[in-house]
C-alpha cells in the first residue's frame, strides 16, 4: 500500500538532497513531485491543492535547523501537514453521559458497513462497553442474517424485527431496548446502496432524526480513492457525520481516501478496518498514518530527535573544530554518545531516506564497529584523545591501548588510521553533516 506515493516522495526528496538550504526554486521541484504523488495516490484534486499551498507556505518560512538536511526538513513539513489534514490526534468514539450511546452507521453497500458494525461492537466490548446491534437493512434479506451471524460470533445481542418492518421503527425500538436493558452502546446498521440514492439518504435522515445519535459514522471503503471525497461531501451535507471508519486498509488502496475525509467534512476518521475478521479494527492515528503514507522509515523521528538532542551552540563549535581539523577523539566519543541516545545505529540508519535497504548483517556490523571504537577510545589517555597525531606516531601507545581494551593491535591501528582519514575527509567537505559520521561505519 502507498508504494506509489512513497516512490514519488522519494524522488521529491532527491531533488533537495545535497542542497544546503530550502529555497524558492528547489522547493518548486519538490512540491511538484509531492503534488503528482498525491494525485497518483488518488487524493481529491481540491484536497491536493490546499495541501500543497500549506506545505509551500510552511517550507518557505522554515528556519534552517543545524544537523538536519533540507530534504529531511522538507519531509518533516510534509509529514506535519499530513498529520494536520488527518486530524492530529486519535479521536475515540463518543460515550454519552446517559446510557445508551447511540451510534448510527452510514455508507454505501459493500463498503464493509455491516462488518464494521460488528468490529466496533467487539472493540467496545473489550473495553467493557456492552453493546446492542440493530439491523435495519430490510432491503437485502441476507443483511439481517449477516448481522445475526456476526453477533453470535462476538457474543453481542442483535435486535431485529424481520424484513417487513419499517427501518425507522426498528431503529427506534432498538434504542428503547438498549435503554431498558442498561446497555452501554447501541450500534445501528443501516441499508446501503451501490450508489448515492435519494431514498436511502431520506431514510437515513429519518432514522437520525428519530434516534438522535451521538455518533454518525460514515463507513468509507479506502479503495474508492477520489470518490471518497464526493461521498463524504454528500453524506456530510445531507446527513451530517461525526466521524468515519476507513475500511479495507489491508488491501492495495492508494491511500487517497485517508486524506479526503477530514479535510472535507471536518469529521475525524476514528477507526480503520484492516481485514475481514471481526478483530481487524484499529483506532486511527493520524501520525502513524502519515508515516505510513510517507513510507520512508522514520525520518521524522530522526529530525525530531536531532532537534531535541543537538544543542545548537555545541553544533557550531563542533563544526568549527571539523573545519579547522581540531576534531579529536573526545569529540568523536561525544558524537557516538549522541548517536546512542538517539537509538540504535540500525534504527538511525533506517530513518535516513535511501538507507533503509541496508541488510541486518550490515547494520549489525556497523553497531559492532561503533562499540569497538568506543571501547578502544576509553582505553586512551585524555592527552591521546585530544591529540590523535600522538597515536599515529607511536606504536607503543597503540599496543598499550590494544591490550587495555582487549582488541588486537591491528584494530587500534585501523581505528587511528580511519580517524585520520575521516578528519581529512571532513576537512575537504568543508562542512559537517551531523549527526552522520562519514567513513566510520563501514569498518
Ligand atoms: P456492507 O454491504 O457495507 O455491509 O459490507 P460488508 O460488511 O458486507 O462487507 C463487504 C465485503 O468487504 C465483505 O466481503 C467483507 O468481508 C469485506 N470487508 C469488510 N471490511 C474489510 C476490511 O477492512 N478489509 C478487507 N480486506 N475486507 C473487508
Amino acid at each position: 500500500m502507498f508504494d506509489a506515493l512513497a516512490d514519488r516522495l522519494e524522488s521529491a526528496w532527491k531533488k533537495l538532497r545535497g542542497q544546503d538550504k530550502i529555497s524558492e526554486s528547489n522547493i518548486q521541484d519538490a512540491l511538484r513531485e509531492v503534488r503528482r504523488a498525491l494525485l497518483e495516490a488518488d487524493v481529491n484534486l481540491q484536497v491536493v491543492k490546499d495541501f500543497i499551498s500549506e506545505v509551500e507556505a510552511k517550507a518557505q518560512g522554515a528556519e534552517v535547523v543545524k544537523g538536519v538536511r533540507p530534504d529531511q526538513q522538507f519531509i518533516k513539513i510534509v509529514y506535519d501537514e499530513l498529520v494536520q489534514v488527518m486530524g492530529e490526534e486519535n479521536v475515540p468514539l463518543a460515550e454519552a453521559e446517559e446510557k445508551p450511546t447511540i451510534v448510527l452507521m452510514a455508507g454505501l453497500q459493500g463498503t464493509g458497513k455491516t462488518t464494521a458494525t460488528a468490529k466496533l461492537a467487539l472493540h467496545l466490548r473489550k473495553i467493557d462497553r456492552s453493546c446492542l446491534l440493530v439491523a435495519t437493512d430490510v432491503y437485502r434479506p441476507a443483511a439481517i442474517d449477516q448481522l445475526i451471524t456476526l453477533g453470535k460470533q462476538i457474543d453481542v445481542p442483535v435486535f431485529e424485527l424481520g424484513s417487513d418492518a419499517d427501518p425507522v421503527e426498528i431503529a427506534r425500538q432498538g434504542v428503547e431496548r438498549a435503554k431498558a436493558e442498561g446497555i452501554n452502546t447501541v450500534i445501528i446498521d443501516t441499508a446501503g446502496r451501490l450508489q448515492i440514492d435519494q431514498d436511502m439518504m431520506a431514510e437515513l435522515a429519518r432514522i437520525k432524526q428519530t434516534v438522535q445519535p451521538h455518533e454518525t459514522l460514515l463507513v468509507v471503503d479506502s479503495m474508492t480513492g477520489q470518490e471518497a471525497a464526493n461521498l463524504t461531501r454528500t453524506f456530510h451535507e445531507q446527513i451530517g457525520i461525526t466521524g468515519a471508519i476507513l475500511t479495507k486498509m489491508d488491501g492495495d488502496s492508494r491511500g487517497g481516501a485517508a486524506l479526503s475525509v477530514r479535510q472535507i467534512s471536518g469529521a475525524p476518521i476514528k477507526f480503520v478496518g484492516v481485514g475481514e475478521k471481526v478483530e481487524a479494527l484499529q483506532p486511527f492515528y493520524p501520525d502513524r498514518m502519515a508515516s505510513r503514507i510517507l513510507g520512508m522509515g522514520d525520518v521524522l523521528t530522526l529530525v525530531e530527535k536531532a532537534q531535541e538532542e543537538f544543542d545548537l551552540a555545541d553544533a557550531e563549535k563542533m563544526q568549527e573544530k571539523i573545519l579547522s581539523a581540531k576534531f579529536d577523539f573526545t569529540d568523536f566519543v561525544k558524537q557516538l554518545r549522541l548517536l546512542k541516545n538517539m537509538g540504535s545505529l540500525g534504527g538511525i540508519l533506517k530513518m535516513i531516506p535511501g538507507m533503509g535497504k541496508l541488510s541486518d548483517d550490515q547494520l549489525k556490523q556497523g553497531e559492532t564497529q561503533l562499540k569497538r571504537c568506543e571501547a578502544m577510545i576509553s582505553s586512551m589517555t585524555m592527552q591521546e584523545r585530544r591529540d590523535p597525531d600522538l597515536l599515529a606516531s607511536s606504536p607503543s601507545r597503540r599496543r598499550r591501548i590494544a591490550s587495555g581494551s582487549g582488541y588486537k593491535e591491528s584494530d587500534v591501528n585501523k581505528l587511528v588510521a580511519d580517524f585520520q582519514k575521516m578528519r581529512s575527509l571532513m576537512q575537504q567537505m568543508g562542512q559537517g553533516n551531523f549527526p552522520g559520521m562519514p567513513g566510520m561505519f563501514g569498518g
